[in-house]
């Protein structure tokens, strides 16, 4: 046997593979000129043969540029925070591919002259909102609240109901976001209650605003009690409600879930909210409500902090305008024609691997609708397959496990992604043994 360190060819006549000088013009030079290494590598170990080295490599190669991975979330929870949150519509992802070149996100096409940043999103939010005299969009639901505290409340006082002291998740405090801002909290009540008469004690001369937070992921019951955004109105200040989720108008199947345009009328002057939780869009936060508290905030210098790219505006104009976004249609989705898919995807698989189509429970998760129980349907397999299918090279599906099995939730899977999913059990179970069966 020669030596394979030897025989291993150079890193430049491997480059000068056609398929691999394509892929440079597509991937760039430094992720093709790694991939190839890691081939070489492997040919020193001795592992593959000099001549495979360029065939390995255009194996090896990802797609785009890019190590993350589209994955089929079939967990049950719809807004799935470590899956991305929201998957785009269709109609979201067309409206990325125009405004990632140059774009009119700030240019007057007719006049020839600046115009209002993302204007035509604006206008659509303002459109889903018609309570709402003025709308602001930025990065995220924390930034929408960090501005709000910090034009609103620096060096000042936010009433706020102990209970309503939220850890969103990753260690995400919200009232240590507000005291970041130069805020002091003022917190009213016990855990489990709170009356009206706490908050109007607490009002003081330093009091910039109550805040009304949004229990996004869990709920309290037993001996408690809270004061509602229409008792709150009547206090002599400034009410700012986060909401959390971003339900613009109520949901039929989340009645507790509150909704800007409910938060507007009962008498916030501000909503705080997430755009890629319940509204199904891009990451943002969204500030609606009183017209001129909107533009204080637009207009302080620390909003240029916390600005949404081109991307974004176009994404959310797309989800607000454009068809009904996956996590709407999810919600939508009836228990029995999941079942019916779960039924079909089973028969397919039957002689394969065990499998079963049952009900199931899904949860909207990512802070909303704490506690509530979705009626959905899922196929059950083996838990051994949970491994082989989050690491499929082909399109990785995350599922859950559940009383020794795993469950592939079909409330969160696109009917169009059924095949792949068929398709990605079946390598699973062939590449796969169960414990202990060698
Ligand atoms: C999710 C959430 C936030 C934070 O929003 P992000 O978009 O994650 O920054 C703040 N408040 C409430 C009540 C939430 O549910």
């Amino acid at each position: 046997m020669p030596d394979p360190r030897r025989a291993t060819p150079r890193t430049d006549a491997v480059l000068a593979d056609p398929r691999l000088r394509e892929a440079v013009a597509r991937l760039g030079p430094g992720l093709v000129k790694q991939t190839v290494g890691l081939a070489l590598d492997r040919c020193r170990a001795g592992e593959v043969t000099p001549d495979q080295v360029a065939d390995l490599a255009v194996d090896s190669l990802p797609a785009v540029a890019t190590a993350l991975r589209r994955v089929v979330n079939a967990t049950g929870v719809v807004v799935h925070t470590n899956l991305g949150r929201a998957p785009l519509s269709s109609a979201a992802v067309a409206a990325l591919g125009v405004a990632a070149g140059a774009t009119d996100v700030e240019l007057d096409l007719t006049t020839g002259h600046r115009g209002r940043r993302g204007r035509s999103a604006v206008a659509a939010l303002a459109a889903a909102v018609p309570d709402a005299g003025g709308v602001h969009v930025v990065n995220n639901g924390a930034a929408a609240l960090a501005l709000t505290a910090c034009v609103l409340a620096q060096g000042r006082e936010i009433i706020v109901a102990r209970g309503e002291l939220v850890e969103i998740g990753d260690g995400f405090r919200v009232p240590e976001l507000l005291e970041s801002m130069g805020a002091r909290l003022r917190e009213v009540g016990t855990t489990n209650r709170v009356r009206l008469a706490d908050y109007a004690d607490a009002i003081s001369e330093r009091t910039a605003f109550v805040l009304k937070v949004h229990p996004s992921n869990f709920v309290i019951s037993g001996f408690t009690s809270s004061v509602g955004i229409g008792e709150l109105a009547s206090l002599p200040v400034t009410l700012v409600a986060d909401i959390g989720s971003g339900l613009l108008s109520p949901h039929p199947r989340l009645p507790d879930e509150p909704s800007a345009a409910s938060a507007l009328r009962a008498g916030a002057d501000l909503v705080t909210a997430s755009g890629d939780k319940l509204l199904g869009g891009p990451q943002c936060g969204l500030v609606l409500g009183h017209r001129g508290l909107v533009e204080s905030l637009r207009r302080h210098p620390f909003a240029r902090a916390l600005r949404v790219d081109k991307l974004t505006l176009a994404a959310l104009e797309a989800t607000l305008t454009g068809p009904a976004p996956p996590v709407v249609s999810s919600l939508a989705s009836s228990p029995a024609d999941l079942l019916e898919r779960a039924g079909v995807i089973a028969g397919e698989l039957s002689s394969e691997v065990e499998i079963e189509a049952l009900a199931s429970t899904a949860a909207v998760g990512g802070g909303g609708a704490p506690g509530v129980l979705i009626d959905s349907a899922a196929v059950a397999v083996p838990a051994h397959l949970a491994e082989p299918l989050r690491l499929d090279a082909v399109q990785p599906v995350v599922g859950h496990l559940e009383r020794g099995r795993l469950l592939l939730d079909l409330i969160t899977v696109a009917p169009e992604d059924d095949v792949a999913l068929v398709e990605a059990v079946r390598r699973a179970a062939l590449s796969s043994h169960p414990p202990g069966a060698d």
